[in-house]
């Protein structure tokens, strides 16, 4: 693909501000959208005297038109912390079908490729370990979750209907846990929660017996093969994400270890739903971009620590 246009949904997000990021800094030009509803801002600050980027606030599910050709359409606009999207449970179902619908159509009318941020939580709880793309997962249907994981799902059913009957160049991504610099210290997920409970010298929050494991993909990495499955001729779902996994215990003990700190473990209830296990078979993502994660767990935490720490010191 030649350096062109790109319009970037939720580009005032975690993941959505670096990719505008990487777009910028391999010659693009960027469009980013964001609603603010769960997005910051001041993950944009350091572009306002940027003349390839603008900004346009706006709500993806209600009708807008972008002026001029584009072509890339990257949707990375939704709620997807397990708090936010529990807290706006309506919101995060829009986004995930009104929403997408209408960026399938944006993309469509303007010739764009179109790639959908999809996620792990399609797998739901899983029975397959390590979770391939090939697996159809095990999802709730009417939990808590349901509203983050079926938006998703049907995100994916109706990104590969505009793919099989209208035609639309079309990318997947299924995201894994991903991690660093620009997650909002109060998402609730376990990075930004047991972080930020250890510069404050508090308690960690361990939900269950801790035995749960996940696997964490510092951002780069992620951005990464986002890049890479953009500019490939790959139409299939791709897992996105760090193999290497862990249980939640052991990710607190390596808080306490980054964090210098002597913060006791506490146990809280497990939330309903909680996938058991979680790790990315990432075969697929291997052969079709050759792509695999760069960052270390240990380099990611080095990496990341700092910025919540400057946000916790903000707040003080
Ligand atoms: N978790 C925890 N303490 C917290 C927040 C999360 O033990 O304060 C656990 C949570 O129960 C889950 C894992 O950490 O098993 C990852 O949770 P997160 O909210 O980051 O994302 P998820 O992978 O569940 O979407």
């Amino acid at each position: 693909m030649a350096t062109q246009r790109a319009v970037i949904l939720g580009a005032a997000g975690f993941i959505g501000s670096h990719l505008v990021d990487r777009f910028l800094g391999e010659g693009w030009d960027v469009l980013g959208v964001d609603n603010l509803v769960t997005g910051s801002r001041s993950n944009l600050a350091h572009l306002a005297r940027e003349p390839r980027f603008d900004f346009l606030e706006q709500d993806i599910c209600e009708p807008f038109e972008v002026a001029g050709p584009v072509a890339a359409v990257l949707n990375f606009a939704s709620p997807a912390s397990p708090i936010d999207y529990l807290e706006k449970p309506f919101e995060t179902m829009h986004v995930g079908s009104i929403g997408v619908d209408r960026m399938l159509q944006l993309a469509e009318r303007k010739g764009a490729r179109f790639v959908l941020s999809s996620t792990s939580e399609v797998y739901g709880d899983p029975l397959e370990h390590p979770q391939r793309e090939s697996y159809w997962g095990n999802v709730n249907p009417i939990g808590p979750r349901s509203v983050y994981d079926e938006a998703k799902r049907f995100a994916e059913a109706i990104t590969m209907a505009y793919r099989r009957y209208r035609k639309v160049e079309t990318r997947m991504a299924r995201i894994f846990n991903t991690y660093g610099p620009r997650m909002r210290l109060d998402d609730g997920r376990v990075v930004p929660t047991l972080v930020g409970q250890a510069l404050r010298g508090e308690p960690l929050t361990v939900f269950g017996d801790g035995s749960q494991t996940r696997s964490f993909c510092y951002v780069s990495d992620n951005v990464e093969g986002i890049w890479r499955l953009l500019r490939s001729g790959y139409q299939e779902p791709v897992n996105i994400g760090n193999p290497v996994e862990m249980t939640i215990l052991d990710f607190a003990r390596a808080v306490q270890r980054h964090v210098g700190s002597a913060c006791p473990i506490v146990y809280r209830p497990l939330p309903q739903d909680d996938p058991r296990v979680r790790r990315p078979d990432i075969s697929r993502a291997r052969a079709e971009l050759g792509w695999e994660p760069a960052v270390d767990f240990e380099e990611g935490m080095r990496l990341t620590v700092p910025w919540f720490r400057e946000r916790v010191a903000e707040q003080r």
